[in-house]
């Protein structure tokens, strides 16, 4: 059995699975309150219980997967940095097993890269093995978040390419508009500032003076959807243009939205150097329990060791 986790900013989840000859089966889901704001050992205290209380014979699992929201060090296994500044630079993965006496592998990994593996293998992954034979080991697909910010994980030949400081996939941060909107990490233009859920608002508000939750701007703004619809093809073409995965997978809040699907399967092959057959653009299929899912994964696969 392996479990994994997902450390959210206000939930903590944890899943543990089975592995089968097909896939896995998920055996237990348990959550918690992750009261980041009480500080590290706090946010280790609720971890501790959660995983016992999931789990409760640590001895039964082979490894324990972590995904979190930040850059790990893929060296150190800690993280570098993330909107959870309590979890920087401390040794979460050490600590726990202190705690609970647990003897075998906890390997941390960015949440975004858990997403895309629970994805590949669990998610829109199978349903392109159904369709187009090729083996979820064997896949290179383009996880993509839309959500409060924009994040992405990188998967090929069914392994996520964290990159040599664990900063890879870091697609939210590409330059979309070279002297666009002002970004927090001090640059200008990047992709977050255009597709993230915040953004929409922004561009709704600047256009019409009202404020409206993200879900119900496309409603109310065509002009606000079809920039998004161009932006989001510009930013999926020039990934499409390094990478040429099989194929992307998207989540976050923005994701559900049906709308900004509507144009891509024309507006892609215009970004692309090689237009035939573009990459399909699939909603993501596992859901809410991705990123415990995909942790879980990370335990199973062994996946966090640097490349
Ligand atoms: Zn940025």
């Amino acid at each position: 059995m392996y479990l994994g986790i997902d450390i959210g900013g206000t939930k903590l989840e944890a899943i543990l699975i089975e592995k089968k000859t097909a896939g896995v089966n998920v055996l237990q889901k348990k959550r918690t309150a992750t009261d980041r704001d009480q500080g590290y050992y706090r946010i280790i205290e609720n971890l501790t219980h959660l995983i016992k209380d999931t789990c409760p014979n640590t001895k039964e699992l082979i490894a324990i997967g972590i995904g979190l929201p930040g850059t790990v060090d893929p060296k150190t296994g800690m993280m570098i940095k993330g909107n959870t500044r309590a979890l920087e630079n401390m040794p979460l993965a050490e600590d726990l097993k202190k705690n609970l006496n647990f003897g075998a592998p906890v390997l941390i990994e960015n949440d975004a890269n858990c997403f895309a593996l629970a994805e590949v293998y669990a998610g829109a992954g199978v349903n392109y093995e159904k369709d187009f034979g090729v083996p979820c080991e064997k896949q290179n697909a383009v996880g993509v978040i839309l959500g409060t910010g924009v994040g992405g994980g990188v998967v090929i030949n069914g392994k996520v390419v964290g990159g040599r400081r664990g900063a890879g996939g870091e697609i939210g941060h590409m330059t979309l508009h070279p002297n666009g909107r002002a970004c927090y990490c001090d640059r200008k233009g990047c992709a977050e500032q255009y597709l993230s859920g915040p953004a929409i608002e922004l561009e709704q508000f600047n256009e019409t003076g009202k404020k409206l939750p993200a879900p119900d701007v496309f409603q109310a703004s065509g002009n606000v959807l079809k920039n998004y619809q161009k932006n989001l093809a510009a930013f999926l073409g020039n990934i499409a243009n390094v990478l040429d995965p099989d194929y992307f997978v998207l989540g976050g809040g923005v994701s559900l939205q049906k709308s900004i699907y509507e144009n891509i399967s024309e507006d892609l092959p215009t970004q692309l150097f090689v237009s035939k057959n573009p990459p399909p653009v699939y909603q993501h299929v596992v859901g809410d329990s991705a990123g415990s899912l995909g942790a879980a994964m990370v335990a199973w696969r062994n996946w966090s060791e640097p490349q």
